[in-house]
């Protein structure tokens, strides 16, 4: 049935590769010619955009659409019309897929050369990717999975599908698609195929962004298409025709070999199949199976095609040839079903990917091995391996070199700089290197070039790791973006406000602190109440006028890591006290500490961040009574406590030194608008004044907090939806059996974790990023959309299912990227 290569008394090694990839059969795909066919059409989509998609797309698909866009009710009626059977076998897909390619993420390692001179690896994912799925008479959901899993995983933030238009669903691409999408969370899917679509997705039309890396399989226009992006975009290996090669011996069972190379060939005519054996009868009896299986397959006819002319059995004397016979063609996939499998798979140099075995068959890798299936074809994997991850990052060199070490390395760069002729490279150097030669001694050392604060020296700047992530579940924010109507009266307001941009704004913010004041209630009045950019100035500006050098403040830890940081840079003395059990702040503890620093500022977080908790308000009203400086109480979380009323508000007028410190941030759903604001008596709002630069708030700001402040009904609302997803949330944190703080807050502690940056990094290699905050062991997650919340759970449900699998090496430095 298939034709026979006879390789059997031959030297193979003495052959060579290259004369052996002559003998073997295979299909050509002449990409070149096409690019010329598919030329004028990219050219027209670069011209014209989405109009010359439009047409192309009536030409070949049949099918007029004003846009590409295919709306998100397509996408979520097709999950919902799919065969629930497909649904769980795409999710345990995913689930396989997400774990493999987590795995592949690299570590960003930081090499030192020499003393003062390091290298580090960083790597940063595209911005954008474009993916391409084929339609067609069949059309395939797990492409999707294997291209759309590896870009979310690598961190890119936008994903744009393309799939060809479908005459026979209403003009939508193929249901089983848009499912898929829907499943892993994609919004942006265009209707549009063939080299149309990637010239759409690589140079942009007025309904789809340009992307940055184009992937995914299609015929081979779609590959010429990509070929003409070259230096536009990145792209990945063009695919052709799909292959397979069975390396098999005498302990191979004929059916299964059958079964596999009838499996490979009904994806195409032009499939090629070889038998590559040590068993001449083998052959034979796998013929048998062949014309047997035959009779009942689906596709018996392009499968017959496609084991004619470029498919055959290659006989060998040993499996050392096979092996050299594989190493030649390059198969896309080889199967090993032969005796000491695993050692002859470990042998294999070209192959896009090796199945060991007689139960580890290609269709397993096609949807559900979790290894990815767009694998290198037509003998281009003797230089390319499958898409990973690894095709949606960039690796980036970032360098960074002391003078000294500048210094040290600068005879070298001379010779290197002067045998290449490039004199002013080596001035380059020499004029730094030249200072730290004459500035003696001094320069010679650590010591940093500019005059800063001792105190500041070697000091961090603040910063939650600002990462890429599907769910981004680290900063408290609150999820839930303004309305539509809310946007409208902001811009409205602001527009206004532009009008008048070249007066200062009001110095005092007099109207603002007037709705703060009514917003608060508690009998407040304006001069009781005093805003700034965000509750950190408001914080700043207390340390200001009652810290500083040669005072001190005080405050319950683990903590709001901002505290004792403002504390330093106004070279006010922090002091730190530990709370007690379940982060509870213990009363006897709290007023010895008082009694034996005196603190001029004494801050108690309630409810607290990183760990949620409350203090009860007879606690924060002995403390304040105790106290002989500040007390102030940071209620940056107040509105998400699960008693509504618990607030240091009501103690106000009784301790005039006592302050409550709010923020719009959270509650407002407003922390890019930055407006924060206190509570307390007419003094301390006095004492401010003295220290707030003058119109320290824009007239902006002023107003975007006002057009808040007047929607403080529909704001509370998300607040509540808020409060029941956090009571959800910790609910089933403790059912999967973590320990989790109790929480009055829209963010969650819970752990305990042994290894808390590795499961903070699975996470992430899951798309979702959480914070690594508080007590060793600890992680703090904000609480999301019910979407984000539930990506969150599968992620941290697999993340202890895979962190055994994770390699050591995976786990290191990514996280303080
Ligand atoms: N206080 C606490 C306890 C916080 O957690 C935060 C922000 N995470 C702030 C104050 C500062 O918030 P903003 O400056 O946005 O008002």
């Amino acid at each position: 049935m298939l034709n026979r290569v006879d390789l059997r008394g031959k030297s193979v090694a003495e052959l060579g590769g290259q004369w052996l990839a002559g003998v073997l059969p295979r299909a050509e795909l002449d990409v070149a010619a096409a690019v010329e066919a598919v030329r004028p059409v990219c050219e027209d989509v670069r011209e014209r955009g989405a109009v010359a998609v439009r047409e192309h797309t009536l030409r070949f698909d049949k099918v007029d659409r004003p846009s590409t866009r295919v709306p998100r009710e397509a996408l979520t009626s097709a999950l919902a019309g799919l065969d629930p059977e497909v649904v769980a076998a795409l999710k345990e897909a995913i689930r396989r897929t997400r774990a493999v390619h987590a795995a592949q993420v690299p570590s960003e390692p930081v090499t030192k050369v020499a003393e003062g001179s390091t290298v580090t690896e960083r790597y940063v994912p595209v911005g954008r990717a474009g993916v391409y799925v084929p339609g067609g008479l069949v059309a395939y959901p797990s492409s999707v999975v294997m291209n759309v899993v590896p870009a979310q995983v690598a961190g890119v933030s936008e994903i744009a599908v393309a799939s060809p238009p479908q005459a026979g669903y209403g003009g939508q691409p193929h249901p089983a698609v848009l499912a898929a999408c829907e499943l892993l969370g994609i919004t942006e899917v265009h209707a549009a195929g063939g080299a149309q679509a990637i010239a759409m997705l690589g140079y942009g039309t007025e309904d789809c962004a340009p992307a940055d890396t184009i992937t995914g399989p299609g015929n081979v226009y779609v590959a010429a298409a990509k070929r003409l992006l070259a230096g536009k975009a990145g792209t990945d290996a063009e695919a052709g025709p799909t292959e397979i090669a069975i390396i098999a011996d005498a302990s191979a069972e004929p059916r299964f070999v059958a079964a596999d190379l009838i499996a490979q060939a009904e994806h195409d005519s032009l499939a090629a199949c070889l038998l590559i054996t040590t068993d001449q009868d083998l052959a034979d009896r796998v013929d048998l199976e062949l014309a047997a299986q035959l009779e009942t397959a689906r596709h018996a006819g392009r499968i017959r095609e496609a084991l004619g002319d470029q498919s055959a059995s290659v006989l060998v004397d040993d499996l050392d040839a096979a092996l050299l016979v594989a190493d030649a063609w390059a198969p896309e996939h080889l199967e090993i079903q032969a005796t000491g499998a695993e050692g002859l798979a470990a042998r294999v140099r070209n192959a896009g990917a090796i199945f060991v075995g007689s139960y580890a068959p290609v269709s397993l890798g096609d949807y559900l091995a979790g290894s990815n299936h767009v694998l290198p074809t037509g003998g281009t994997a003797r230089y390319n391996g499958g898409l990973s991850v690894l095709t949606f990052l960039r690796g980036i060199h970032v360098v960074t070199c002391t003078q000294e070490a500048l210094a040290e390395v600068a005879p070298h760069i001379d010779a290197l700089g002067g045998a290449e002729d490039l004199a002013s490279h080596v001035a380059a150097v020499r004029i730094r290197a030249g200072e730290a030669a004459q500035a003696g001694p001094k320069a010679q050392s650590a010591e940093p070039a500019l005059p800063l604060r001792e105190d500041l020296r070697g000091e961090e700047p603040y910063g939650a790791p600002q990462v890429q992530a599907r769910a981004r579940l680290n900063t408290n924010e609150n999820p839930y973006p303004p309305s539509a109507a809310l946007v409208r009266e902001i811009a409205e307001a602001a527009a206004t406000e532009a009008a008048g941009l070249n007066r200062y704004p009001d110095r005092d913010a007099v109207a603002l602190r007037a709705d703060l004041a009514a917003y608060l209630g508690h009998g407040l009045t304006t001069d009781r109440v005093w805003a700034a950019n965000g509750s950190n100035e408001v914080i700043q500006q207390l340390f200001q006028a009652f810290g500083g050098p040669g005072r001190s403040a005080l405050g319950f830890e683990p903590s709001y890591s901002m505290h004792p940081i403002i504390a330093r840079t106004t070279s006010t003395d922090w002091i730190g006290v530990p709370r007690g059990k379940d982060f509870g702040v213990d009363e006897g503890l709290a007023l010895s500490s008082i009694r034996k620093y005196e603190p001029d500022l004494l801050f108690l977080t309630s409810p607290n961040n990183p760990t949620g908790t409350s203090v009860p308000l007879d606690v924060i009203e002995q403390v304040a009574a105790a106290a002989p400086g500040m007390v102030v109480i940071d209620e940056a979380y107040s509105e998400f406590a699960r008693e509504p009323g618990m607030t240091a508000l009501s103690l106000l007028d009784r301790f005039p030194r006592l302050v409550v410190v709010r923020t719009m941030s959270k509650a407002f759903a407003l922390a890019g608008g930055r407006v924060g604001y206190l509570a307390s008596s007419k003094g301390v709002v006095d004492a401010l004044q003295i220290v707030r630069l003058p119109y320290h708030l824009s007239s902006l700001t002023q107003t975007v907090a006002r057009a808040a402040l007047a929607r403080a009904d529909e704001l509370q609302a998300s607040v509540a939806t808020l409060r029941a997803s956090r009571d959800e949330l910790v609910a089933w944190l403790r059912d999967a059996g973590f320990k989790v703080a109790d929480s009055d807050t829209n963010f969650i502690l819970f752990g305990e974790f042994d290894d808390r940056h590795a499961t903070w990094q699975a996470l992430l290699g899951l798309g979702v990023l959480v914070r690594e905050v508080g007590p060793p062991g600890w992680l703090r997650v904000t609480v999301g959309t019910p979407e984000e919340n539930d990506l969150f759970k599968a992620a941290l449900t697999e993340a202890a299912l895979t962190e055994a699998a994770l390699t050591e090496a995976a786990l290191t430095e990514v996280g303080e990227a």
